[in-house]
């Protein structure tokens, strides 16, 4: 399946919102939203206002680009998130929170969500001590997931975690363990532990159209 190859930057800058794409570096005055606060392509003096579709949209991009999905992948958690039980709004975040690119990004093993996923990829991340390399994999309460045996040194690694342990940015419905590069998925994620400036229901009003 395709992927955005383009500047992360710019997405957030369309946005108007840090989406945290790129590591440390959001962290920092280099980060492109702060530095530039008009979107991307011909100068204009201000945002145009939008319709009430148009701030749909626009949350709901905003949600896509955060986790890195294409369109067609948001749509399907959002179906799978409508056929569960209880609120879907709520049960969308759950499922996004619960990739394991996104797992591995969450325990501080990544510094973003996209290098997550290449981990993933390549193959350096066991759930319940077996190899996964599908970042869309989803995980359940009580799972496992830990960093293979032969990237545990790598550099990229030990950046993540240093920036991690910094920042103390891993969630409660996780448990990791910096040493062993491994940690437990104790509880799923519930609309608390979502913490980023995210509002669920207008993609649920955009697709119920
Ligand atoms: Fe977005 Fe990070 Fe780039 Fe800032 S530095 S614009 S948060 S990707």
């Amino acid at each position: 399946m395709g992927r955005y190859t383009g500047p992360s930057c710019k997405l957030c800058r369309r946005e108007g919102v840090p989406l945290m794409l790129k590591g440390q570096r959001c962290l920092t005055d280099k980060c492109a939203v702060k530095k530039k606060k008009y979107p991307p392509g011909p100068p204009r003096k201000r945002r145009s206002k939008l319709s009430e579709y148009g701030i749909q949209l626009r949350e709901k991009q905003k949600i896509k680009k955060s986790y890195g999905l294409l369109e067609k992948q948001f749509k399907l958690i959002f179906e799978e998130a409508s056929r569960m039980k209880g609120v879907t709004g709520h049960n969308m975040l759950s499922l996004l929170e619960r990739r394991l690119d996104n797992v591995v990004y969450r325990m501080g093993f990544a510094t973003s969500r996209k290098q997550a996923r290449q981990f993933v990829q390549h193959r350096h991340v066991l759930v319940n001590d077996r190899i996964v390399d599908i970042p869309s994999f989803v995980v359940r309460e009580g799972f496992e997931v830990r960093i293979g045996d032969s990237f545990k040194e790598s550099a990229m690694l030990t950046d993540a975690v240093k920036l991690s342990k910094a920042i103390s940015s891993v969630p409660e419905w996780i448990n990791a363990d910096f040493e062993n590069k491994s940690g437990k998925v104790v509880r799923l994620p519930n609309r608390q532990d979502v913490t980023a400036n995210i509002n669920e229901q207008l993609v649920v009003e955009l697709y119920s159209k």
